[in-house]
């Protein structure tokens, strides 16, 4: 239960990444919402929720995002990614 929330917000990240980089779809907009609905703590954490919550109500409105927040959502992504694959390895 617990892994399959992880990896949810884990998914998020990634769809962040997305809207930031303009690719915004219908079904990415509703995974977060949904997401931000059940698990907001996690898009706290990565300090970005003001951010989301702007992409959201203006749906994308092809944003762009600024250098130093694609970097650190970069970061963040790759950090999440080599977790996984540590924890995968563990196991
Ligand atoms: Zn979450």
């Amino acid at each position: 239960m617990s892994d399959d929330m992880e990896l949810d917000c884990r998914a998020v990240l990634a769809d962040v990444w997305l809207m930031l980089d303009g690719e915004c779809d219908d079904a990415t907009r509703a995974r977060l919402q949904h997401h931000m609905d059940h698990c907001s703590p996690c898009i706290e954490a990565y300090g970005i929720e003001e951010k989301v919550k702007g992409l959201l109500s203006r749906k994308c409105g092809g944003d762009r995002a600024p250098d130093s927040l694609r970097d650190r959502l970069s970061i963040e992504i790759r950090r999440s990614i080599t977790i996984t694959e540590i924890k995968t390895e563990e196991a």
